[in-house]
């Protein structure tokens, strides 16, 4: 079906970079197209009202016409501007981490409504000021379970038993949890506190709206925010190496 010429969709800004004179170029997740890199053109020009509505990490709501390469943003609309997340270093650097994981987990025009809404309550829990380390650990196991490569918590990878509340192993490269049993035979797998194993659990399961709530110590929040971001590093290394495996068949 082809796309009509202007279309109306929420979105959320996560990547911009100037072009020309006075135009940005910028990475959107919208609700309806998914991600897409479209432009805006003038908005660098003090006149410009739009300018100030397409800032980094906005929640916008924007009319946009279909071009020969990028779509053009002709109107937008602050939904939320977060201001918050351009101005605390702590919550900036947590911000940007999300929409590039987002960037990089998500293809261009493949509509990933969930993942919207993941990303969107994640720049809100930031904006709020839920404790960033947990926000960014929950959004990473929910980006991945809603992506498709969430890492088992609940059976043992190995033989599939029920975990129990006991000391059990992490290992990416296996897809999850191991318990101890069968994690001599993966070298990769490390110990994982039961604290950290039940942070996670409880993070997979909750919302973001509640999830950054739970009360951990330093050392079990770092230890599960470790594993959380060790299974993203994970999946996108397997996800890059996807496309070059293949062109290197390809190419005998
Ligand atoms: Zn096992």
């Amino acid at each position: 079906m082809p796309r009509p010429r202007v279309y109306r969709t929420e979105a959320i800004v996560l990547r911009g970079s100037n072009y020309g004179e006075a135009d940005r170029i910028l990475t959107l997740l919208t609700l309806k197209q998914g991600k897409l890199r479209a432009i805006a053109k003038g908005v660098r020009r003090a006149a410009s009202h739009q300018g100030g509505h397409l800032e980094l990490f906005n929640h916008v709501e924007t009319l946009l016409a279909v071009g020969r390469e990028l779509d053009v943003i002709t109107q937008s609309e602050v939904r939320h501007p977060f201001r918050s997340l351009r101005e605390q270093l702590d919550r900036t650097s947590h911000a940007y981490y999300l929409a590039e994981l987002v960037d990089r987990l998500v293809e261009e025009r493949a509509p990933a409504p969930e993942v919207f809404a993941l990303a969107l309550a994640g720049l809100q829990a930031l904006d709020r000021g839920d404790e960033p380390r947990l926000v960014l650990c929950q959004f990473q196991l929910r980006l991945l379970a809603a992506s498709g490569f969430g890492p088992e918590l609940f059976q043992c990878v190995g033989c599939r038993a029920e975990l129990r509340p006991e000391v059990n192993f992490f290992s990416p490269a296996s897809g999850g949890m191991l318990c101890p049993a069968c994690a001599p035979a993966e070298p990769l797998a490390y110990r994982l506190s039961l604290g950290a194993f039940k942070l996670l659990r409880h993070l997979r399961r909750t919302d973001l709206s509640e999830g950054a709530r739970v009360r951990v110590g330093e050392a079990v929040s770092r230890e599960g925010s470790h594993a959380a971001r060790d299974y993203v590093e994970c999946v996108l290394e397997r996800k890059l190496r996807a496309p070059e495996f293949i062109a290197r068949v390809e190419g005998g």
